[in-house]
């Protein structure tokens, strides 16, 4: 057990204790509070059963990777632990500026260059991956490397969550399924370079930081394709126009990215049907339908 006050005193000093706790909202997985401290210093907090403890773990590491290519700014973590029948995750406080003029150009330039970043820090045994399995929201995310992106996005992405939808699929998607999986390599391609993905990359997942400058918060990380991220990033929306300008100017964009779109999205259509349920079936099936 590691506990909240000696985190805190570890990072801000022997008797800094917590003054105020106030709950934040927006989150979708955990408690989250603003803490004001005895020295009048801010932490912000993610709190959750202890049976959660390996999900602060793996954000841990998934934002120390993404700090580490020196691209965009992150949440410094104070310490992931364990208290009295909750497990926690303790971090900077980021005071938000709002989205100030530039800040979607900034978004897309920073995410680019995050997407150029070195990755072999973060695989080993293989290209694509990461060092250590992670979570997908509430989903477990394998991340066996392999040296095919293809292979990898088989394997360790859409077969784990085929196989949890036994309830939902019938035998005939069940037979298109398994015909999606030998077949990938006739709709998506092996990347010129492999790069770091944030992961989870819907609208609740970056921040503007006191200065109006772009952070990532709550990542899935794993080393694949760039354009795995940018497909998440119009599955729900809520991306400025001028961010997908911002980052296809850094990047560039491979042809029939539109068409591939839908099928990286699938991996996380098919998370929500496991987590979330029925109301998430159809659009999975008319996704496997159409990539026969
Ligand atoms: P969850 O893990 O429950 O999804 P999030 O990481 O998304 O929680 O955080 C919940 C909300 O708290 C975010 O939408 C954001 O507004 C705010 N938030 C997240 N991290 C910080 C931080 N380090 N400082 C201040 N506010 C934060």
């Amino acid at each position: 057990m590691y506990s909240l006050a000696e985190a805190i005193e570890d990072k801000f000093g022997k008797g800094v204790t917590v003054e105020k706790k106030t709950a934040v909202h927006g989150g979708d997985a955990n408690d989250a509070y603003a803490l004001l401290l005895s020295d009048g210093s801010k932490a912000f907090l993610k709190a959750n059963s202890l049976s959660n403890a390996d999900f602060f773990r793996a954000e841990k590491e998934g934002i120390d990777a993404i700090r580490s290519t020196g691209t965009i700014r992150v949440p410094e973590i104070y310490a992931a632990g364990t208290d009295d029948g909750y497990s926690f995750l303790l971090m900077e406080h980021i005071g938000s500026a709002g989205k100030v003029r530039g800040f979607w150009d900034k978004l897309g330039r920073k995410l680019a260059a995050m997407h150029k970043a070195g990755t072999a820090d973060f695989v080993s045994g293989g290209k694509y991956g990461f060092n250590a399995d992670n979570y997908i929201g509430a989903g477990y995310q394998k991340n066996g490397c392999r040296d095919s992106w293809i292979k990898f996005f088989a394997e360790q992405r859409l077969e784990v969550q085929f196989k949890l939808t036994e309830r939902y699929f019938d035998s005939d998607i069940i037979k298109k399924a398994g015909k999606l999986l030998d077949t990938l390599d006739r709709f998506l391609y092996e990347p010129e370079k492999p790069s770091l993905l944030h992961g989870d990359l819907w609208a609740g997942n970056f921040m503007s930081d006191e200065n109006g400058n772009p952070m990532f918060i709550d990542p899935a990380v794993y080393v694949g394709c760039s354009e795995a991220d940018i497909a998440m990033t119009e599955l729900f929306g809520g991306f400025d126009r001028s961010f997908y300008t911002a980052y296809f100017d850094e990047m560039g964009k491979v042809p029939g990215y539109e068409d591939r779109r839908d099928l990286y999205n699938l991996y996380h259509l098919t998370n929500h049907l496991n987590l979330f349920g029925r109301s998430y079936l159809l659009p999975v099936v008319r996704i496997i339908e159409r990539y026969q």
